[in-house]
């Protein structure tokens, strides 16, 4: 079954079982716990963020009980219940920090399947969508949704993303220099790994109109015109920063709809 449908289904199966109160956030340890799988917490030391055990009629979901961030947690948790309803088959998976925000387009990869299954199921579209509304995603939009969800701000503004039409791109920062660069379809203007993040942003919660020339150059000016409004946040436990680049909208109000239609 494909990752979206699997995660569909069991939120279907949650919404009939639960009042539309209690659907957020989800809980996917619980619902491992419905399934039969064993749950435990255990020190899987550094690097390894969860893994899925199976053997015979018995299968375990690990969590490194060294994460202490809950939204971190409960995407691992809702990782490994993607590998179990895809991939249980293998009878041990163990799933790496870098595996968790594989993100890449391959069609085989059963991380990025394990990732797509967890998105779906903690954050379902249809909520996301009535969520977000018309605008252009933020970081406070992000903070906010990344509360009802129970997500980590970096999962939740992946999702924005997914859900959006609209021309941005998300930055993931470390160190000052360009980690991942997430845009969307209409953003016309790629940041490399390892490129310099420019050191005159601030985080703020609502965007910020900045001089695309100064910020990025003369390229990125061509591509995206002449002002570009950032939102940003600081994210200590990983001692990286989270950015939003949006082109302004310069339709009207009234356009919106008809040109997305
Ligand atoms: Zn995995």
């Amino acid at each position: 079954m494909q990752p979206r449908a699997a995660a569909n289904q069991i939120t279907k199966a949650l919404r009939l079982a639960l009042p539309q109160d209690k659907w957020f956030p989800v809980d996917p340890l619980t619902i491992a716990q419905e399934f039969g799988v064993q749950v435990h917490e255990e020190d899987l030391g550094t690097g390894i963020e969860g893994a899925m055990l199976c053997s015979g009629k018995k299968s375990a979901i690990v969590i490194n009980s060294r994460i202490r961030e809950l939204g971190r947690r409960s995407f691992t948790a809702a990782h490994e219940l993607g590998h179990y309803s895809l991939h249980r088959d293998r009878a041990e998976l163990r799933c790496s920090f870098e595996d968790l925000v594989d993100t890449a387009p391959h069609p085989e990869n059963i991380e990025q399947e394990a990732n797509e299954f967890a998105m779906t199921l903690l954050m379902p579209m249809d909520d996301i969508r009535e969520q977000a509304g018309t605008g252009v995603p933020t970081i406070s939009m992000a903070k906010r949704l990344a509360m009802r969800y129970g997500t980590s701000l970096t999962a939740t503004a992946l999702r924005l993303r997914e859900s959006s039409s609209k021309s941005f791109a998300l930055a993931y920062v470390t160190s000052g220099q360009v980690r991942w660069w997430w845009p969307t379809s209409r953003f016309r203007w790629r940041m490399k790994r390892g490129q310099a993040w420019p050191s005159a942003l601030l985080p703020c919660d609502d965007p910020e109109s900045h001089d695309t020339r100064r910020l990025f150059g003369i390229e990125a000016k061509a591509r995206l015109g002449e002002v570009l409004r950032v939102s940003g946040a600081d994210m200590p436990n990983y001692d990286a920063s989270l950015w939003i680049v949006e082109t302004p909208d310069e339709r009207r109000p009234w356009e919106w709809d008809k040109i997305e239609a």
